[in-house]
């Protein structure tokens, strides 16, 4: 039996997710040093979207600290490990803005020539 659209989803997200895991446990990324805390710091751990202080020490607070990759990474690590790539959010500004783009279908954001930066963008269909 085929997959549905949204199976076929769910299955490509929990691949990424594991290939993905490692970049989020590379020093680079979490360490002391890391991108992740570098990102926090220029922010002052102030969420980018709401101006809300981030809360550290408990990711399941409405204003946990999240650092978000402007233009998804999708695996590659030039853009993950780049720090003008990040910003910091807290995780409701987070949380909304991934439910939003989970229900159009594609990733909110366009190239500097204006094109919509996911592929499955309904500009983009070939
Ligand atoms: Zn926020």
């Amino acid at each position: 039996m085929a997959l549905t659209g949204k199976q076929q989803r769910l299955h490509r997200r929990s691949t990424e997710a594991q290939q993905y895991r490692r970049l989020y446990r590379d020093k680079r990324w979490c360490g002391p040093h890391g991108i992740r805390q570098q990102t926090l710091v220029r922010d002052l751990y102030t969420c980018q979207r709401c101006d809300s202080l981030l809360v550290t020490g408990d990711r399941h607070h409405p204003r946990a600290a999240v650092v978000n990759h402007i233009k998804p990474h999708k695996g590659d690590e030039s853009l993950f490990f780049d720090l003008e790539n990040t910003e910091a959010v807290c995780k409701s500004c987070h949380d909304t803005l991934i439910q939003k783009e989970e229900a159009r279908g594609y990733t909110i954001g366009s190239d500097i020539n204006g094109r919509p930066v996911d592929k499955n963008h309904p500009w983009n269909a070939r």
